[in-house]
């Protein structure tokens, strides 16, 4: 039997911190990267006789993720005590949510090869977050860090509807893209604001029992996760084909040997002994409720791409990638709003500013310059102050040191010479310096011409109008 034989079914739990100001049942601020345990109180502490109070924030944000990926809302919900031991969770039980969460049955769509396809989401519920064990700072010791401890979480249930390493990568691109839209997470995956438990199972094709399935915990980057899909994939295959059997178990990805190892086994039935969390009232929501963070929601990706497609007329691949990130579709927006060129705004973003995050590994939001400096640098070059190539030269700077791009063409001297005499001057210079390209023009070979032109261009270092140039030059050889 080969790989093909067998088909590939995984289910991702995705949990975001949600970007409330403070956390989920206390006023402490939720602000990353703060010193170790200066964003705590007796409540995230877990001392003894403090109460939580639910932060209203945290179930208007959740609703509006369950609106936003179309799941039913619970109008009648309840948190829970979810127990377990963990040296990073002081009260040693977790308020999460049971057998009533939030939101219920939704999905949201993804593009494959074979069209669109939707991955059903079984739920969303609302949870706090752990505190976090730092093992190396100081040799040998692990020392606790609350300040994540209380940070609201909602945590997406997916069903296991993926069926390959691409539909999984691009069900979390869907899902963080949505979160990031409404506006509930910063999805930082490197901060883990964005982190997926990653489910994966095989059955020989034509199964339709489920195979037993294997979990990767608190993944956050789509490298990462992509990869240990494959290696997981090919593991369990082996496994199966060596007349072996795959043990239900929670494994580690390791990304420097890039393989996964056990970390602890069959916790098939974990119980966690569930059950109504005494200290919180019950979550009732009401029509109006709902209705009114309905009409909070901005427009989606979904409905942007629908309006570029026609607005813009951009191409479907083109409007697939701007409106994955609201970054980018805002920084689109506002830069064609500003220099009314949609088809400029858009080649820069597609294919310069693109390359460049890539080679950078940046994230659509770390990008330092403003729409309308994006849009001033389009305009420069509608109106011929500086060529496109100097354009690209002004985006490099506008990633490293962002500042109007007038100034920066000003301070480096890269404005255009559009003036007929200094062309002229040029043009004459470098017919000069080649008798031989004039006589091959002459004989016939426009390749000359372009020759010519290149030098005029080494010449002035990229700075002269080509355009200006062209007809010089040929203005000059019919004399
Ligand atoms: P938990 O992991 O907390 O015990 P569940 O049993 O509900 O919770 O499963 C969690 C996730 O695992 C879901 O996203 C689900 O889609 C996925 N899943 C369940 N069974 C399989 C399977 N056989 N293969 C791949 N994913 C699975
Ligand atoms: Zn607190
Ligand atoms: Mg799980």
């Amino acid at each position: 039997m080969s790989r093909d034989d067998y088909e590939v079914v995984i289910g991702l739990e995705v949990h975001a911190e949600l970007s409330t100001k403070t956390k989920i049942f206390c006023s402490c601020p939720t602000k990353f990267g703060a010193k170790p345990n200066t964003q705590t109180c007796p409540i995230c502490m877990a001392m003894p006789g403090t109460l939580p109070v639910l932060n209203e924030k945290v179930v208007e944000y959740a609703v509006k993720a369950g609106l936003a990926t179309n799941c039913t809302i619970s109008q009648d919900s309840k948190n829970d005590r979810k127990n377990y031991f963990y040296p990073d969770l002081p009260k040693a039980y977790q308020i999460s949510q049971y057998d009533k969460p939030l939101c219920e049955h939704g999905y949201v769509e993804i593009e494959t090869e074979n069209g669109p396809k939707k991955i059903r989401i079984l739920r969303i519920h609302i949870e706090e977050d752990a505190g976090k064990l730092n093992h190396d700072d100081f040799g040998g010791g692990s020392l606790v860090d609350l300040n994540r401890a209380g940070v609201p979480l909602i945590e997406t249930v997916s069903e296991p509807d993926m069926r390959s390493t691409e539909e999984a990568e691009q069900y979390l691109r869907k899902l963080k893209s949505i979160f990031e839209y409404i506006e509930v997470s910063d999805c930082k995956m490197q901060e883990g604001s964005f982190r997926a438990d990653v489910n994966v199972s095989v059955r020989k094709r034509g199964n339709s029992k489920l195979g037993t399935r294997t979990e990767m915990k608190n993944m956050n980057s789509f490298r990462s996760i992509t990869r240990a899909i494959d290696y997981e994939v090919d593991r369990q295959i082996e496994v199966i084909e060596n007349g072996g059997k795959v043990e239900q178990e929670t494994l580690r990805w390791d990304d420097v040997s890039g393989k996964t190892f056990s970390m602890r086994d069959k916790e098939d039935a974990q119980d966690y002994r569930y059950f109504p969390e005494p200290d919180l009232v019950a979550i009732k929501l009401s029509d109006e409720y709902i209705e009114n963070v309905k009409k909070s929601l901005p427009e989606l990706p979904e409905s942007r791409k629908a309006r570029y497609l026609e607005e813009y007329k951009l191409s479907e691949k083109d409007a697939n990638i701007i409106t994955a990130s609201k970054h980018l579709s805002d920084l689109f927006e506002e830069a064609t709003r500003i220099s009314g060129n949609s088809k400029a705004v858009n080649n820069w973003i597609i294919s310069d500013i693109s390359r460049i995050l890539n080679e950078e590994e940046m994230e659509p939001s770390e990008i330092p310059f403003t729409a309308e400096e994006l849009a001033k640098m389009v305009m420069l070059i509608d109106k011929g102050t500086i060529s496109s190539s100097i354009g690209k030269k002004v985006l490099e700077e506008l990633f490293e040191n962002p500042k109007d791009p007038e100034e920066i063409i000003k301070e480096k001297g890269w404005i255009q010479i559009s003036d007929e005499g200094a062309i002229k001057e040029i043009v004459l210079k470098v017919l000069e310096a080649n008798p031989q390209s004039i006589a091959d023009y002459k004989g016939g070979k426009d390749r000359a011409l372009g020759f010519l032109v290149g030098q005029a261009m080494k010449e002035t270092r990229g700075k002269a109008n080509p355009q200006m140039l062209n007809k010089m030059f040929i203005e000059e050889l019919k004399k």
